[in-house]
């Protein structure tokens, strides 16, 4: 994101969400950005998700300057490109785990055929993220809070995104069960080489992030303190 300034209407007057923000991930890298309630945070996630079209500054994914594509081809890269696991936990309540994977494969309009060959693809991502065989055949109201949040994020990467966009994945969670959802958002990272960008206020969840970033008033900022960055 280069120089992003994001406004919604308020009255008869513009919010400024986001203020001239500037944010460069790479692939395999993890930024966290930490900020109140208010600060932006979501509205930053969803301009980077191409959901939301900035006033000014451009926003490019995985190269591609998403201002210059139509609607089609920005749904498109939005869909091939980019994984985004929301606020609020939206697993449809009649899916089984593994099925909330392979309704992606259907939207993206593949036969029955290719969802087939999806499902074996499915079931080894769930293990990968800590879900094993029967939990895969549970439906949302049968899982844990932090098995829903690793069915999202085993969803959002299904696809094989570039850009990982994680808005407080942790918000439902107990601190332990918070550290091992981080913990394993730094483990897809590397495993996947995405650009993530994890959005929190939990200052204590900050350990695993090669690099934090804080939002006050749409502003972003490095933190005075700043931690090393991990070895790769
Ligand atoms: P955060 O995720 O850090 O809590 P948000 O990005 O949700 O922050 O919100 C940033 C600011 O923009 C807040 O003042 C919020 O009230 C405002 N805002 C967010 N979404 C909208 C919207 N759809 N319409 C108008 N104002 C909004
Ligand atoms: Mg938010």
């Amino acid at each position: 994101m280069e120089s992003v300034t994001l406004t919604y209407p308020d009255g008869d007057r513009r919010l400024t969400a986001l203020d001239a923000v500037s944010l460069r991930v790479a692939a395999g890298e993890l930024a966290a950005i930490v900020g109140p309630s208010g600060s932006g945070k979501s509205s930053l996630l969803a301009v980077a998700a191409t959901l939301l079209r900035p006033d000014e500054g451009r926003v490019i994914v995985a190269g591609e300057d998403t201002a210059r594509l139509g609607a089609r081809a920005r749904t498109a890269l939005r869909r091939e490109r980019v994984g985004i696991v929301f606020q609020q936990s939206n697993l449809l309540p009649s899916l089984t785990a593994l099925e909330q994977l392979l309704v992606v494969e259907d939207l993206r309009g593949r036969g029955a055929r290719r969802v087939r060959a999806a499902r074996g693809r499915a079931a080894e991502l769930l293990e990968s993220v800590g879900l094993d065989g029967p939990v895969q055949r549970r439906r949302p109201h049968q899982l844990s809070g932090g098995e829903r949040q690793r069915v999202n994020i085993a969803r959002a990467l299904f696809g094989g995104p570039s850009v990982l966009l994680v808005d407080e994945p942790t918000s439902a969670l107990d601190h332990e069960r918070g550290e091992r959802i981080v913990e394993l958002l730094a483990e897809v990272t590397r495993r996947h080489r995405t650009a993530t960008v994890l959005v929190t206020h939990d200052h204590g969840l900050l350990g695993r992030a090669d690099r934090v970033l804080s939002m006050a008033d749409g502003r972003l900022a490095p933190p005075p303190h700043r931690p090393e960055a991990r070895e790769r």
